[in-house]
């Protein structure tokens, strides 16, 4: 087996032009490692290469071109001979009711956030298991710990990310590949000011629920408690141990979220136990 070089890392990291992408491929970098740093426009990364033009390669890479993706992700292999982690960052929000998301928006959602990160996926685990080691990171939401009225769909693709993700773990671990699901709550990227797609119609009935969650993000705008730089550190803490963890849950608000998700479920699932507990077979004497 081809042991990963620990000090320096492969890693190739998608939609790096600003937020958690950036903050990431930034901390990689003042860490010596190597990276390939993707974004639809890589003029959006800036002098990113040239100010580490020994460990830093950019490439462009929409992920919803599934023609590109698996040649961008061989060329990524090429640059430095291997890949070690491999980050599905590139995601945006879709914000409204249901009833007011349009077909073509709930499409693109899903292109963009799963279908998306599962290219890259397929293009890489090839790589990954010829190494015989390698570390997926999954950015997925706070929506997945439990989802909001507006959220319907931009959850559904990270639940159905983290879906996949907790599957491949399971099948990938006895190939000396790991997988992180990374859970932030509200942090400071760009995610609200120009990655939060609105509904294309709207529905008055809904003004209280999604509506109201919609104000709710845009007055959150700027405000987010969720630091990019740190959440950086944190995700390369977790590349770095030797037990990650299947779900990194970053920040204050996404923790206190799933201490209450946990607690909830249980109580709901204790309440009801009398009547789903009895549903199997009863055993023939
Ligand atoms: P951001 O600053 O707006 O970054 C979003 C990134 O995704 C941009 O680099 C964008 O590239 C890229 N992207 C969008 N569609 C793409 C595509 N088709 N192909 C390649 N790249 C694409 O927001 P962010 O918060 O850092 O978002 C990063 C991830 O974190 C997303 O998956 C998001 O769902 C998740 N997240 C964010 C928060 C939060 O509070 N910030 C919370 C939970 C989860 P362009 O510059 O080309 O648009």
């Amino acid at each position: 087996m081809n042991e990963p070089q620990t000090h320096s890392r492969v890693w190739l990291i998608t939609g790096c032009s600003s937020g958690f992408g950036l903050a990431l491929a930034l901390a990689v970098l003042a860490r010596g490692q190597r990276l390939i740093a993707t974004a639809r426009q890589p003029s959006a990364l800036g002098d990113l290469a040239a100010r580490f033009p020994e460990t830093c390669r950019t490439l462009a890479l929409d992920v919803t071109d599934s023609s590109r993706v698996k040649g961008v992700v061989a060329q990524a292999a090429e640059a430095f001979g291997r890949l070690d982690v491999v980050v599905n960052n590139a995601g945006y929000g879709l914000v409204g009711a249901f009833e007011e998301l349009g077909a073509e928006q709930i499409a693109r959602n899903f292109d963009t956030n799963f279908f998306g990160a599962l290219e890259v996926i397929r293009a890489t685990l090839p790589i990954l298991r010829a190494q015989g080691s390698g570390h997926l990171v999954n950015i997925s939401a706070a929506a997945v710990i439990s989802n909001y009225a507006g959220f319907s769909i931009y959850g559904a693709t990270k639940w159905a990310l983290e879906g996949v993700s907790e599957s491949l773990a399971a099948e990938l671990k006895p190939l000396g590949i790991k997988v992180t699901i990374v859970q932030p709550g509200p942090f400071r990227t760009d995610f609200i000011g120009r990655s939060l797609e609105r509904a294309e119609g709207h529905i008055a009935d809904y003004d209280r629920t999604s509506g109201k969650f919609l104000r709710f993000l845009e007055t959150m705008d700027g405000k987010q408690p969720g630091d990019p730089a740190k959440a950086a550190e944190a995700i390369i803490a977790a590349v770095e141990s030797d037990t990650p963890p299947l779900r990194l849950v970053l920040g204050k608000y996404a923790n206190d979220k799933v201490r209450k998700k946990l607690a909830d479920a249980e109580r709901e699932r204790a309440a009801w136990e009398p009547i789903g507990l009895p549903a199997d077979f009863t055993p023939t004497p």
